[in-house]
């Protein structure tokens, strides 16, 4: 299998989800780099995927996604898709996944990488993700790939009660990756999960253009 090695780097990290193993073991990455980086694939590692954007590196990926503990039958929300990866690992652990992209080309990669792969369960909107998805409120869980001060309200508003968000909040040099969950109403932070270096959330409820 090709992504042996890439799993057991993703296993070592510390994830040890069964299900959220086999997702990555049978999401083959190269559908969702640029073709120049097919060969960078299978290691643990950021890829560029063009307007200034990195693809976050897998185990990063994991980790977050690991962190939001879906069980199956959840609707997820996303903002930031890129090339699809983590949407793919996614839809592959929940019933139906929204993901949000604010540059149009990078969404219409998605859309044919996953279509590709076979992800018929996962919806790419081009769109300013710190607004949310409020047509499609509320989402059992939401993961943001990109770094805000704060968790923007609108997301805060579009979990359900009991749901879990994952998102980089940004803390100086680094960003923190942090788990947050909605209890009677209000947005808890739970954890820290690592420091880590994402691109800023750029939108009306994050970080100015
Ligand atoms: N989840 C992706 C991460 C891509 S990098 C992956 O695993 O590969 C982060 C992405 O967030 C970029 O594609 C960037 O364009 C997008 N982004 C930044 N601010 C955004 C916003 N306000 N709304 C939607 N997407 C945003």
């Amino acid at each position: 299998m090709p992504y042996d090695t890439l799993v057991e780097i993703i296993r070592q990290s510390g994830v040890t989800d069964p299900r959220l193993l086999a997702a990555i073991a049978a999401t083959p990455r190269d559908r969702f780099v640029p073709a120049r980086s097919v060969p960078r694939a299978q290691f643990d590692e950021p890829i560029p995927i063009g307007h200034g954007q990195p693809t976050s590196q897998p185990s990063l990926v994991a980790e977050m996604i690991d962190a939001l503990l879906l069980s199956g039958p959840e609707t997820v929300l996303e903002i930031g898709t890129g090339y699809g990866y983590q949407t793919a690992l996614l839809a592959r652990l929940a019933r139906q996944v929204y993901s949000v992209e604010r540059h149009a080309d990078l969404a219409e990669h998605a859309r044919a990488n996953l279509a590709a792969a076979g992800v018929t369960n996962a919806e790419v909107v081009v769109g300013d993700g710190s607004a949310g998805l409020p047509g499609r409120a509320p989402f059992d869980a939401v993961i943001v790939s990109a770094a805000a001060a704060e968790v923007p309200a609108p997301l805060a508003e579009q979990l359900a009660e009991g749901g879990r968000l994952v998102m980089p909040i940004a803390a100086g040099v680094a960003d923190i990756v942090t788990l947050f969950a909605k209890r009677r109403g209000r947005l808890e932070r739970r954890r820290s999960l690592t420091p880590a270096q994402f691109v800023p959330l750029v939108g009306r409820n994050g970080t100015p253009l």
